[in-house]
């Protein structure tokens, strides 16, 4: 029962990226079809002149064009805990390995840092997954006594799994809904683990696309203040008297 680390890898992005979204962009302000804004601007020598526009447009808060470009991750190495959050971000695709067509007999699982920090603590932690794991495995030996195997038996006995158990996804997401991810989850008061998950994703994504990734992150990034109050703030951007309703009005 080894101990799993986040392991997160780009498959795909939507090719021509910047293109799509530019072109998307113009059409809203141009009598030209964007068939041929799109292929004009692939040929284009000054990049810049895009990137920029680009930039502009994303600034002044008009966001549907982002929604034609998506990244897919495959990410590995974080809990069942870390997933039930993440699919609650509904404007995505995922799809997640099962408990009911992978026998869990040797799961690994994450140790919270606060757990694996403390010696007594991890010890006792690790000992918990112990029993966990006796108990599932006797679970499907006790099935099967019954008459009850496979997929029939693991979808029962995976009851007993822990939220700590390691689980492996792929995901989708736009732009736009990629944002709205980083803006919640990069935010230091996020849970620790789907934080790191974001700040790691949002990293790719900053390489992978600058002109639309720049400046996203968690909210403070984008509001300049931190709408999370003097009690919560992380202290890296001021708090602002009054900003959680005035960031969320
Ligand atoms: C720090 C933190 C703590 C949290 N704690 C809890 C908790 O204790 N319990 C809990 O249940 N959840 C909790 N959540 C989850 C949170 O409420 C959201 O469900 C989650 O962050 C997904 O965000 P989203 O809805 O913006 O994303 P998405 O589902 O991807 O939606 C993106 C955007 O689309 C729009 N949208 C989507 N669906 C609808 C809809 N049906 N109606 C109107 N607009 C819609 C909204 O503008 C939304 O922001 C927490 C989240 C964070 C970041």
């Amino acid at each position: 029962m080894p101990e799993a680390k986040l392991n997160i890898k780009l498959l795909d992005k939507t090719d021509n990226a910047l293109s799509i979204i530019y072109s998307a962009c113009r059409q809203c302000y141009s009598a030209e079809f964007s068939g041929n804004i799109f292929e004009n601007s692939r040929r284009e020598k000054n990049t810049e002149k895009i990137s920029s526009f680009v930039r502009k447009v994303i600034e002044s808060g008009h966001e549907s064009p982002l929604e034609h470009v998506k990244f897919t991750f495959a990410v590995e190495g974080v809990s069942r805990a870390l997933t039930h959050q993440l699919v609650r971000h509904r404007l995505a695709s995922y799809s997640q390995q099962s408990q009911r067509y992978v026998k869990e007999s040797h799961f690994d699982f994450i140790i919270p840092p606060s757990l694996r920090n403390d010696r007594e603590l991890n010890s006792r932690f690790l000992g918990i997954m112990e029993l966990i794991q006796e108990g599932y495995n006797d679970l499907l030996g006790l099935l099967k006594t019954k008459g009850i195997q496979g997929e029939k038996a693991n979808q029962d006995a995976r009851f007993v799994l822990p939220q700590a158990a390691e689980t492996k996804i792929v995901l989708t997401m736009n732009c736009r809904s990629l944002k709205n991810f980083f803006y919640h989850r990069c935010c230091a008061r996020a849970q620790w683990e789907i934080c790191a998950l974001a700040n790691a994703m949002l990293d790719i994504c900053k390489k992978e696309l600058p002109e639309v990734f720049g400046n996203a992150g968690a909210k403070c990034e984008n509001l300049g203040f931190c709408p999370e109050g003097q009690k919560f703030t992380c202290g890296k951007y001021p708090p602002s008297a009054g900003s959680r309703r005035e960031a969320r009005g």
